[in-house]
């Protein structure tokens, strides 16, 4: 075929509304204005509002991971005790960062796809009683498992730890209120459920993990939390921001607000129903113990040549999804409804996964997964 077109339906980077992609081609204003000042106090407000806190989120040029070397490098010290709640490649992560700090790194896992218990990061604080924080995810975008931060928060809580959230793909998504919780430290980044193109990773802290950030003792310079502290209580950023991209954040908080949190929560989980009911329907199986409003994690079938369907659908059918990371590449498909999506990405991603299969010759009833969402998605969620 002469004319395909480009789905990108991966948990990031996500799809950009037209009106935040033309945001990002305003002619430049500079940064040191009254009118950039007043920009970064519009979006200043409307991070809260999707942090859910009350606490200043601070914004800075970086992708997500950027933003998590930001959190270890301002809240631990070299040689203190870091327990990470893991059970996926971004866990996995916050204890390779950790350990380039110098940190003692205490993991407590979960198998791939299923999520980490509450009563095992309360084992490791009990055994670490001088841990000085417990990193974990909203949402294990490897797996498509969210964890049950809730829970957390009111296990952390009792102890002197700290407890920090990676909510890179989960915030926007996924509920999180980081305040009523007693999360400390909540970071996510542009280019997933915030609908930008990737480049701004954003954090919050809470007064009690400050005390941690003028203690620390790490080396940081960029992403010491301290300058974005003192620029933004005058409106204001330390070093050169990514303008564009603020100009881009301010038009996707719009849109978030016209929806409302509330709103986009429904709308994540509307099409997170439809696409399980979608696998489901086809006999396939769920990878994730505890899937979320992010993704929707597939076990490849025996039968099935996971790589090659997920190329398949990407080169001659235009649908991007994810395949596994690690060792669950080839073992996993993860179809995405994250960000700026509705109800026909969704069917669109499952007529292609249905097409990509039936060509490798594995029995698929043609439709019968886009009937099964269908019969979700034809009412607007409540
Ligand atoms: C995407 C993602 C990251 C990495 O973010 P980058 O922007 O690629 O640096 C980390 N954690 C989670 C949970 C993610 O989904």
């Amino acid at each position: 075929m002469k004319i395909k077109k480009n789905y990108i339906l991966a948990p990031g980077p996500t799809p950009v509304p037209p009106e935040v992609a033309s945001a990002g081609a305003w002619p430049l204003i500079h940064h040191r204005t009254p009118q950039f000042c007043a920009i970064i106090k519009e979006v200043a407000q409307g991070l809260k509002m999707l942090f859910q806190t009350q606490h200043p989120v601070y914004f800075m040029a970086s992708s997500g991971t950027g933003v998590m070397e930001a959190a270890v490098a301002n809240l631990m010290s070299p040689g203190e005790t870091m327990i990470v709640a893991q059970a996926g490649k971004f866990g996995e992560r916050w204890g390779e960062i950790g350990k380039s700090f110098g940190c003692h790194l205490v993991e407590v896992k979960a198998e791939y796809g299923k999520a980490v218990q509450p009563t095992q990061v309360e084992e490791a604080l009990k055994k670490n009683p001088s841990a000085k924080a417990v990193f974990t995810q909203l949402s294990e975008t490897s797996t498509g498992c969210v964890f049950d931060i809730e829970a957390f928060g009111k296990v952390v809580a009792k102890t002197d730890a700290l407890l920090v959230v990676d909510g890179i793909s989960g915030v926007g998504a996924e509920p999180c209120f980081p305040d009523k919780w007693e999360v400390d430290c909540l970071l996510t980044g542009s280019q997933k459920g915030v609908m930008l193109p990737p480049g701004l990773g954003f954090i919050s802290i809470s007064p009690k993990a400050w005390k941690a950030v003028d203690a620390s003792k790490s080396p940081r310079f960029y992403f010491d939390l301290r300058a974005y502290k003192k620029a933004l209580d005058s409106d204001d950023s330390p070093y050169t921001p990514a303008i564009s991209l603020l100009f881009q954040l301010k038009e996707a908080l719009k849109i978030i607000q016209n929806e409302t949190m509330e709103g986009m929560w429904a709308r994540h989980s509307w099409l997170a129903k439809a696409t399980r009911a979608a696998i489901k329907a086809l006999n396939l199986e769920l990878f994730a113990e505890r899937p979320g409003n992010i993704l929707t994690a597939v076990k490849v079938p025996s039968g099935v040549d996971g790589e090659k369907a997920v190329k398949v659908m990407r080169d001659d059918l235009g649908v991007t999804i994810a395949g596994g990371q690690g060792s669950m590449k080839g073992k996993v498909m993860r179809i995405a409804h994250l960000g700026y999506m509705d109800r026909f990405d969704i069917t669109t991603a499952i007529s292609a996964l249905e097409i990509a299969f039936k060509r490798q010759g594995f029995p698929i009833k043609l439709g019968a997964g886009v009937a099964a969402a269908e019969d979700i998605l034809w009412q607007d969620p409540q």
